[in-house]
């Protein structure tokens, strides 16, 4: 057997978007292997996220309701996850590349004796089951062949879409036989709370620049965010600048974000930058600079001064939406 297994990320009980081109990562790395598709949701009071979960064309999910997984540790993850990998007969772990999967999955694949590959983009049969994964801001695309018998993966979220939704599959609970650690303890998780969507998760992201020139200017960002119901980013520039919070960094230092639709709006396009939203649907870019980078990569470009037409491109909206 050389089944696959993917860990489900979820918040406050519901299922993060991040998991479903995990899935879809998953299911082309099953093609090549001839395997199945496993989930696994460690928790408590997952349910919701469970049912979610199990419409997007795995063979099982098997979850852990348990009060030891309440709060994240990965000390506490990671046996669970080498015995479900052992237990299913997944010889490939993934998780989306997130924070908790970059956190989570060294120490499965230590586990594991695993080879592991960060970030992939792509998964695909050549002589075998082969990788690929971005380098240098993206400005390299390495393909990497892992040698040992167990795998594992973290997913670049952003280059797969999510799988279609059907008939939801058997999901059963797992024993995993973890007991409450006293090597590591949970403290405090302190969350951002927004009304807006997660920036990973948005359809529209509107991001700031260094350009903005302030923080308060960056209100004008927020306005057009808001009436497009979209979430908002930065420039690593504008954050170091004070203007912007870190958890809106976007870029190969920050988040990266592939919305239906960017804004970057006084941004210069650095690659760096680029490294976090350039797979992005449709890009917009305004600049007063025409020579600016950034609209190399932009589907629409706008020489013009942000704090004349953001402000009004906000008005004009706000008429018709
Ligand atoms: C290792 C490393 C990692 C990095 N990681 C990241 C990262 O994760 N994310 C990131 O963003 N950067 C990152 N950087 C920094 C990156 O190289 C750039 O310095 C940064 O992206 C520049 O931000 P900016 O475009 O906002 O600022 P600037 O380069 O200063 O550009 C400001 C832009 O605003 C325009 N402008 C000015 N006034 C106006 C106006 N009134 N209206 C419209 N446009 C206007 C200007 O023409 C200019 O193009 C990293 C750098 C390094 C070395």
């Amino acid at each position: 057997m050389a089944n696959v297994l993917v860990v489900a990320e979820h918040l406050d009980g519901k299922l993060r978007k991040v998991t479903l081109p995990t899935i879809t990562f998953a299911q082309q790395a099953a093609a090549v292997t001839g395997g199945q598709v496993y989930v696994l949701v460690l928790g408590s009071g997952v349910d919701a996220a469970v049912e979610e979960v199990s419409r997007y064309g795995a063979a099982k999910v098997l979850y852990a309701n348990s009060p030891v997984f309440s709060d994240y540790l990965a000390e506490t993850y990671t046996p669970a996850i080498v015995k479900a990998a052992r237990e299913t007969g997944s010889t490939l772990v993934c998780t989306p590349s997130s924070t908790t999967g970059k956190d989570l999955l060294p120490r499965v694949a230590a586990k594991l004796d695993a080879g592991m590959v960060s970030d992939a983009i792509e998964v695909f049969e050549s002589d075998g089951l082969k990788f690929r994964r971005p380098l240098w801001a993206g400005n390299v695309v390495t393909t990497v062949h892992v040698t040992t018998p167990n795998k594992a993966v973290t997913v670049r979220t952003t280059d797969f879409d999510a799988p279609a939704e059907g008939a939801a599959c058997p999901v059963e609970s797992f024993d995993a036989g973890v007991a409450p650690t006293d090597t590591a303890q949970f403290v405090s998780f302190e969350q951002v709370k927004s009304e807006r969507p997660e920036l990973t998760d948005a359809n529209v992201v509107v991001a700031g620049g260094r350009g903005l020139k302030s923080g308060e200017n960056f209100q004008m960002i927020m306005d057009l965010a808001d009436v497009l119901g979209g979430a908002v980013g930065a420039s690593r520039a504008a954050v170091d600048s004070g203007y912007a919070p870190n958890d809106w960094q976007i870029g190969q230092t920050g988040k990266v974000v592939a919305p239906n639709l960017y804004f970057a709006v006084a941004i210069s396009g650095a690659i760096q930058h680029l490294a976090g939203m350039k797979g992005s649907q449709t890009i917009v870019a305004i600049n007063t600079n025409p020579e600016a980078p950034i609209f190399q990569v932009a589907d629409y470009g706008l020489v013009a001064d942000a704090f004349q037409v953001v402000p009004e491109l906000t008005q004009k909206l706000k008429q018709v939406l």
